[in-house]
């Protein structure tokens, strides 16, 4: 049984135009990855009420894009002080659908709800340009405009912040949107929308959709009104929405896959880099786009490493998320799990070996033992494959050079992270390694201050800080001309 302070938060179907569909008996089951069991049965959408909440989006765009940044502002506000409000029942939800413990599903809440307050803000300070032409007789300004209706897409990972770091800047710089959060994890989304409406965000001004993603992605790709895609998930699925937007020359903004390199250099502080380790791999169970992926440490501190990772590691409490004295949950799925699993099976196969876990939990199909796997190296499938659970491959280098062309050996290029004490190391690390984020000694790298994005394969645009709103607006030139 669900136990919220606030039942009405649970929502089994969409939000569109202000409004809640109706139940229509066309239903799949949101399950609870901890126990297996049902949380509620979700209504899911068609084409059709897609192409109706792309219609109520454009019709609320002619009136949201004129309201007042102070207007603006003010909604904003009063959703980020809903979400805290609520914070502890938008965590109870999350972890029920997603496994993530509880602690982490707080911790998100407030991360997702720093996006809303930082956009919030960020209203007020969407600048223009003023130059001056060689002409004595015209001026140049460059002013930023709403880009129109956007379509969002958005994975299970980060149920709640996937979504207000898409849907504060559109809104704070005048879009309106549609949201699509993943199958497996609507509810974090609906209770979300539950709270925009409390807030007095206008009918129409935030969409949130929940149904079979190819159908209803199709109508938001082909569609001439939505004039923005943005979406976070996985690289083959954003080839995918790119190829579709072709055809409208729609704008997008791609958060894809990762395979961050975690490099520990031989001067590093070992423990320091053991603990960011710890964090980094295993949050949230391994699944985000910036975990370290390959752990790649310096020959003369590589076994020290390994044993005081791995002593760490045995400390580790798998469990249900709900259970306050669990460290580690589940996996989103029993799919999940089986991905995961596969990808140590074929490690193993070809030679690595394992240090600790390596196998599903006997607590459950979707829980996969925290694991640490050697004697890797770089012709292997788990160096290339972005691994999304609790799963640490440790590779070996010798020097600088190495562990840069190790680094960047990969069509990816999201986080990457260095461990060293020397300063020159640090600084030509940072700069020749192809990524869009880089923590020299730290893994916590997320805020809403910063540009967060990557490069090559992992996407483009940056969602937070100043450059944000950048993704949401259009550039507009005026020549002021007979002056
Ligand atoms: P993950 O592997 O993390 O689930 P996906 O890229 O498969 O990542 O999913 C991220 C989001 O994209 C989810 O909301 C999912 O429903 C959606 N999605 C998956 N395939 C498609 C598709 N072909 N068109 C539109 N959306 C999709």
């Amino acid at each position: 049984m669900i136990q919220l302070i606030d039942p009405t938060l649970l929502k089994s179907t969409s939000y569109i135009n202000g409004k809640w569909l109706p139940q229509a008996g066309n239903n799949i089951k949101v399950t609870n990855p901890a126990t297996g069991e049902t949380i509620t049965a979700l209504n899911m959408a068609c084409a059709e009420d897609a192409e109706a909440a792309i219609t109520s989006a454009n019709n609320a765009f002619q009136l949201w894009k004129d309201t007042s940044i102070k207007t603006r502002f003010e909604v904003l506000k009063k959703w980020f002080d809903l979400i805290i409000a609520n914070k502890q029942d938008l965590a109870t939800l999350m972890t029920l659908e997603q496994g993530k413990t509880i602690s982490e599903s707080l911790g998100e809440i407030n991360y997702g709800a720093s996006y809303v307050e930082w956009f919030a803000e960020e209203a007020k300070r969407i600048y223009g340009d003023v130059i001056n032409l060689p002409g004595q007789n015209s001026q140049g300004l460059v002013i930023r405009q709403p880009i129109g209706v956007v379509a969002a897409i958005t994975p299970w990972n980060f149920p709640n912040a996937m979504i207000t770091r898409k849907a504060a800047p559109a809104l704070a710089a005048g879009c309106t949107i549609i949201i699509k959060p993943a199958s497996e994890t609507p509810l974090s989304a609906l209770a979300l929308a539950e709270l925009a409406d409390r807030a007095g965000i206008p009918a129409g001004v935030i969409n949130i959709i929940v149904g079979q993603s190819r159908e209803l992605g199709k109508v938001f790709t082909d569609s001439a009104v939505v004039r923005k895609l943005t979406f976070t998930g996985s690289t083959p699925v954003g080839k995918i929405l790119i190829k579709q937007c072709a055809d409208t020359v729609k704008r997008t903004s791609m958060e894809l896959g990762g395979n961050a390199p975690l490099i520990i250099f031989d001067d590093a502080d070992l423990d320091k880099a053991v603990d960011a380790t710890l964090i980094s791999k295993y949050r949230n169970s391994g699944q985000t786009c910036i975990c370290a992926n390959r752990i790649i440490v310096q020959e003369g501190i590589y076994q020290t490493f390994i044993d005081k990772l791995t002593a760490k590691v045995k400390q580790f409490k798998l469990g249900n998320g709900i259970e306050s004295n669990t460290t580690h949950g589940p996996l989103v799925s029993e799919k999940a799990a089986n991905d995961v699993n596969n990808l140590v099976q074929q490690a193993i196969s070809q030679g690595a070996e394992v240090n600790i876990g390596g196998k599903i939990s006997p607590l459950g199909a979707c829980y996969f033992e925290p694991t640490i796997l050697t004697n890797l190296d770089s012709s292997m499938d788990i160096f290339r494959e972005e691994i999304f659970g609790p799963v640490a491959p440790i590779f070996k280098f010798s020097n600088e050079q190495e562990a840069v062309d190790m680094a960047n050996d990969t069509e990816f290029g999201l986080a990457s992270y260095i461990f060293t004490n020397n300063l020159g190391r640090a600084w030509r690390m940072a700069k020749n390694v192809e990524y869009g984020m880089v923590g020299i000694n730290e893994v916590a790298i997320s805020s809403e201050m910063i540009p967060f994005g990557g490069v090559k394969e992992s996407g483009n645009g940056r969602e937070g800080s100043k450059h944000g709103l950048e993704d949401y607006t259009e550039m507009k030139y005026i020549c002021l001309g007979g002056l």
